[in-house]
């Protein structure tokens, strides 16, 4: 036993996203300048080991290839042997050590029952503490990862287990996020929505459930990763702090800890990010305004007294970056057991101390997901789409009860918006969706209107049957080709101030009759190519000049943003923003609108509640604005088609490849062109078998083409027996997929 006490740090990694070590080591060394302090990490990569800090280091072996009850045992023989206390800055070794070796007085770490309590999303630590928690979605696989990210608008994060959190706002980057998270990392991924406000932090230092400080953090420099570069230290409010107490009681914490979380901007919300079962790597800024937690700690558990008192060197911190000369064993040869991790891309750099390999030893492995059933009902749909044997193939099947369903949710959505507002209201498909004929038709017979955006669709339409004022013209090309007329239209909608123009001339030559004319607006704070954005003065006062110059009759407000990429809340603030400056307009000339029409790009997942409360909240809106309404309509497009074609294709071949296995078939991305804005599901169905439905995982299906590219499906798990011969079904193809895909290769 030595007579000087002694602290064992772990965790001492400094580079863009450190690990604690080092910075209790410097808040240690502030209240007992003679402490003796010792290093752990397990990899000599990690850059604290070098620091003069450190009395002595201890480098032990990787997580790939130590025992880890070995690894644990021989952690508590170097602090018992020194009588040293341990300070633990690895969530992952924390986490272990509080199983294998529970209750240990030298280990200064919180119990094992109190990690789960902060497990990600951590709702009961969130609920101790009266915080909210951000909407959030356990995902294995793209396809519900999607359509959760559909639903926020796309900003969501992709979470760890335990470390990293990466921002997704297209599939792509979804795809590539879970892939990444969950090759680390081992486990399933937390999807988070995005919440946009200040992140502040509260660390605390307890012990036995009993709180022994706690401070307040903003962060007021980030890096690229979100990490914490420059803070503001404060005191708790005390609200805070009764709640803090109330945690470290109930979980009877010991350690260091932290909580994470961000106040919404719009709504004042604090919601909790997350927990850390250990302190901060900025907990050296806490001890320099005032509040060294880590010499708390220690001087409790140990009952070293406190030579000096706590002192503010000011209320906030910044980080510099500092070279410091390196370690012996930080030069010499990396030692072959660590350039095995090495074979990982960036993996020591990224994480020495050897996280992911923890984790993913720590991650039960789960037996290989085995295809699904589908249910009764889309059975029926594929029985009676595919109905001669041997089929052609690849082809596009249409099912024809998934479109009837859809038509008939579309009808209800219109009586529940019209019932709600008392105002008519009627859809417009969207023809450029898929111009298909029997798509075409089915709209037809239900009464529908349709939106076309050139000549050559408004004359589809007529041949379709569809008399000229059940038809709505938009987009910035509606008179490319135009022949002259006369022509009719239900309504057209104007993309710009010279289009507006143009359209008023064609009105007054007698060469276009339309019931209704009007603008689409643009969304004022989102990026679009399309519409006139009123809040530019310029645009507001000729749009204004037209309009009083010639009386229109009936003016019609058009707006349409994709609301499966910007989300159903941007969508509202953007229209309702729109709309309230259009209306101002509109009383200045003294002009009234009579129909509003809204565009969507809304997601084929909405149920019928969710697109009626949208559609019902924007015609109040509307009628709020603009005064009461002849008319409104909306636009679906893939909501009514997306879900109603399929593309059959056969397997060509089964091959093995580096990541598991892949299956090539005779469909190709010339079929599925819209492979990267979503997932589609797919089934499969060996020669005299059912149809069953393909889980998540990490194997591909390859197109016929000579592309790297043509991986129309990526993320999911072939079935053991899944042959040439097979055939797969890829779903959700009926809506860019149908109206896009080309001839390539055959
Ligand atoms: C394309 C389009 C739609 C339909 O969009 P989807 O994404 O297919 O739902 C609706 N309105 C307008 C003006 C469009 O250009």
């Amino acid at each position: 036993m030595s007579t000087t006490p002694t602290v064992v740090l772990s965790g001492v990694h400094s580079g863009p996203n450190p690990s604690p070590g080092l910075g209790l080591a410097r808040s240690l060394r502030l209240a007992w300048p003679r402490l003796r302090l010792e290093a752990l990490d397990y990899s000599p990569r990690s850059t604290g080991l070098s620091a003069s800090e450190f009395d002595r280091t201890h480098i032990r072996p990787g997580w790939h290839t130590a025992d880890l009850g070995a690894l644990c045992t021989g952690l508590v023989s170097i602090v018992e042997s020194t009588g040293a206390v341990f300070l633990p800055g690895l969530d992952l070794e924390a986490a272990l050590l509080a199983e294998r070796v529970p209750g240990h007085p030298a280990l200064l770490l919180p119990p094992a029952a109190a990690f789960d309590v902060v497990a990600k999303p951590g709702e009961t630590a969130a609920s101790l503490l009266g915080l909210a928690v951000p909407e959030h979605r356990f995902a294995e696989g793209v396809e519900d990862a999607a359509d959760f990210a559909a639903r926020h608008g796309w900003r969501i994060w992709v979470k760890g287990p335990r470390y990293e959190a990466v921002a997704a706002t297209t599939r792509a980057e979804l795809a590539a996020a879970l892939e990444r998270v969950r090759a680390t990392w081992g486990a399933e991924c937390l999807l988070q929505r995005h919440v946009a406000g200040t992140e502040e932090s509260v660390v605390f230092a307890a012990l036995d459930g009993e709180l022994l400080g706690a401070c307040a953090m903003r962060k007021t420099m980030v890096t690229s990763e979100g990490k914490t570069w420059a803070g503001a230290v404060d005191h708790l409010d005390h609200a805070t702090r009764a709640r803090l107490i109330d945690l470290v009681r109930v979980t009877r914490w010991t350690g260091g800890g932290e909580v994470e979380f961000v106040r919404e901007t719009d709504t004042g919300i604090p919601y909790l990010l997350e927990v850390n079962p250990r302190f901060p790597a900025w907990i050296h800024g806490a001890t320099l305004a005032g509040v060294n937690l880590p010499a708390r700690l220690v001087a409790a558990a140990t009952g070293i007294p406190r030579g000096e008192r706590e002192k503010a060197h000011s209320t906030g911190f910044v980080r510099v970056v500092e070279e410091i000369p390196a370690g012996p064993h930080a030069t010499g040869a990396v030692p072959l057991a660590h350039r095995v991790v090495a074979s990982e891309p960036a993996a020591l750099g990224k994480h020495p101390s050897g996280m992911p390999v923890l984790s993913r030893r720590l991650t039960p492995a789960r037996p290989r997901p085995r295809p699904t059933p589908v249910d009764p009902v889309r059975a029926a749909d594929i029985a009676a789409a595919l109905v001669v044997d041997p089929y052609e193939s690849p082809a596009r099947v249409l099912f024809g009860g998934v479109l009837d369903r859809g038509l008939d949710r579309l009808a209800a959505v219109c009586r529940d918006v019209e019932d709600a507002t008392g105002v008519p209201t009627r859809f417009a498909y969207s023809v450029k969706t898929n111009p298909d004929p029997r798509v075409l038709d089915a709209v037809l017979r239900r009464g529908a209107l349709v939106e076309a955006i050139s000549q050559a669709e408004a004359r589809r339409c007529a041949e379709a049957g569809f008399p000229g004022d059940r038809v709505v013209l938009g987009g910035p090309a509606k008179w490319w080709r135009f022949d002259g007329g006369p022509v009719k239209f239900g309504a057209v909608f104007c993309d710009s101030v010279t289009d507006l123009e143009r359209t008023v001339d064609l009105l007054a030559q007698g060469a276009v009759y339309a019931d209704v004319v009007g603008l689409r607006l643009a969304p004022p704070t989102v990026a679009s190519r399309f519409g006139v954005d009123l809040t530019c003065p310029r645009a507001y006062r000729r749009v204004a000049e037209v309009l009083r110059a010639a009386p229109l009759g009936r003016i019609g407000l058009q707006f349409h943003h994709a609301a499966s990429q910007i989300g159903l809340r941007a969508w509202l603030r953007e229209y309702t923003a729109a709309i309230t400056v259009a209306a101002d307009l509109l009383a200045r000339v003294d002009v009234r609108a009579r129909c509003v029409d809204l565009g969507g790009g809304w997601p084929p997942g909405l149920s019928r509640a969710e697109l009626g409360s949208q559609l019902t909240r924007a015609s109040r809106v509307a009628v709020r604005e603009l005064g009461s309404l002849d008319q409104v309509l909306f636009e679906p497009g893939k909501y009514l088609v997306e879900r109603a074609m399929a593309v059959f294709t056969t397997v060509l071949d089964v091959r093995d490849g580096t990541h598991g296995r892949a299956a090539v078939v005779d469909a190709s991305i010339a079929e599925l062109p819209d492979w990267v804005s979503h997932p589609h599901p797919v089934l499969w169905r060996a020669p005299g078998a059912g149809w069953r439905r393909l889980p998540a995982g990490d194997e591909s299906v390859l197109g016929r083409l000579c592309m790297e590219h043509d991986r129309p499906r990526a993320g999911i798990t072939l079935p053991e027996g899944i042959a040439p011969g097979d055939h797969l079904l890829f779903l959700d193809a009926g809506a860019y997929d149908a109206s896009m895909s080309y001839r390539f290769g055959v």
